[in-house]
């Protein structure tokens, strides 16, 4: 499959703009293990880099504009770089187009000093599922212009390149996870990060020796107050941890949960407990995969799930479909993963159990008369990288 994109993407870049790329970046999408909701909290997190990727083929211009492809779309945008600003760019152009705008203002570049770029966009990262697909757009070209543009900049500084374009070019208030996951991944690791320090660790998942394989069940649900139960949900742990006299969550340990309880009221309780739980259940994840393997961490893995469900309140009946499901067929631990109220869960399986969950799913979807949910595995593997 990667072959073949890294084919595509060269072809449609020639056709598009008719001459030879300088080469060919990508990035993954990526999953998150364990940890939801706790980046904005200054928490831990713990995702993964997929095997699914976004290719992006760019080339050096003699001038100082920018055209951008994808065959996600019929159009080109087409842009001089000093006239680069958030106000004038609108739609997916303002996912690699944020890259070189936020280059610049993060003092990494002078856009009146570097020269313009061509490029065209090609993934099978799918898009909208809770997999990151636009972090993989921003890792691919932020990766491939830092070496086109000679910036010498490290992964951990495109990551928060990209973060940058996305909060402020796009406009999504996301955290600086998707970015790291995807910048930062190793085959067959997960990246724990520290969401506060910004530091980033590889953990071994040990998928392989133990025959494991991580599915993806993505229910194709798509909730119109998704954004809007996310500011909800970061509003309350903000009012958390004011009534608590933290700067952030991050501050809160399970012993005192307590004293929350009787400092707040019930839904802000709930919320703080998710985030508090769900921090402890990240390190303890890390702690068991280095002490046990993969194996033994399949009750935090359905924990996180109910935490979410119950505490956070930001499953959806499809989701908690999709995770029973895929506890009954054998999986060692599911759980939804993304922001919620719809997209995907993921469940950590016996490889050989995986088709006999993937017709459990299906039935039990088809029998609560639920639409046909869309199922893959899921490999943990390298972050970004040059490919041609
Ligand atoms: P996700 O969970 O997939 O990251 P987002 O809403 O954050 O969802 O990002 C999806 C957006 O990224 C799409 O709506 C589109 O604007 C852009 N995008 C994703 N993949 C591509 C692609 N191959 N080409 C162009 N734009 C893309
Ligand atoms: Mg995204």
């Amino acid at each position: 499959m990667s072959q073949d994109l890294r084919d595509i993407v060269r072809a449609e870049f020639e056709q598009a703009f008719g001459t030879t790329p300088a080469g060919v970046w990508s990035s993954p999408g990526r999953a998150n293990l364990i940890g939801e909701h706790t980046d904005y909290n200054d928490g831990f997190v713990l995702p993964f880099a997929i095997d699914r990727r976004t290719f992006a083929a760019v080339g050096l211009r003699d001038d100082a504009r920018i055209r951008v492809g994808s065959t996600f779309s019929d159009e080109i945008a087409e842009i001089a770089l000093d006239e680069l600003s958030p106000d004038v760019v609108s739609g997916w152009a303002g996912y690699p187009l944020g890259v070189v705008w936020a280059l610049g203002q993060l003092g990494h570049a002078d856009l009146a000093a570097v020269p313009g770029l061509d490029i065209m966009l090609e993934s099978d990262v799918p898009v909208g599922a809770g997999l990151s697909s636009s972090a993989a757009i921003e890792g691919a070209v932020a990766f491939a212009i830092d070496e086109l543009w000679r910036l010498g900049l490290d992964r951990v500084q495109l990551a928060r390149v990209g973060r940058t374009a996305e909060n402020e070019f796009v406009g999504a208030p996301t955290g600086i996870m998707d970015q790291m996951a995807s910048l930062l991944g190793r085959d067959d690791s997960a990246v724990f990060i520290d969401c506060r320090t910004q530091e980033a660790t590889a953990v071994d998942l040990g998928l392989a020796e133990h025959d494991l394989t991580i599915l993806v069940i993505d229910t194709q649900v798509e909730h119109a107050h998704a954004s809007g139960g996310y500011r909800e949900r970061r509003a309350s742990c903000e009012a958390g941890a004011a009534a608590l006299g933290v700067p952030a969550l991050r501050d809160v340990t399970v012993d005192d949960l307590p004293r929350a309880k009787e400092l707040l009221d019930d839904v802000t309780f709930r919320r703080v407990r998710h985030i508090v739980t769900e921090n402890q259940r990240v390190l303890d994840t890390v702690e068991t995969l280095r002490t046990q393997g993969p194996r033994a961490i399949g009750e935090l893995l359905d924990a996180s799930h109910r935490s979410m469900r119950d505490d956070f309140e930001i499953s959806v009946p499809e989701l908690d479909l999709a995770v029973e499901t895929a506890q009954a067929a054998g999986a060692i631990g599911a759980r939804m993963t993304g922001g919620g109220f719809g997209g995907s869960a993921i469940a950590l399986v016996p490889r050989e159990l995986v088709s006999r969950l993937q017709v459990a799913v299906d039935g039990a979807f088809a029998e609560h008369g639920y639409g046909q949910p869309v199922t893959f595995t899921v490999t943990p593997s390298e972050g970004a990288r040059r490919e041609v």
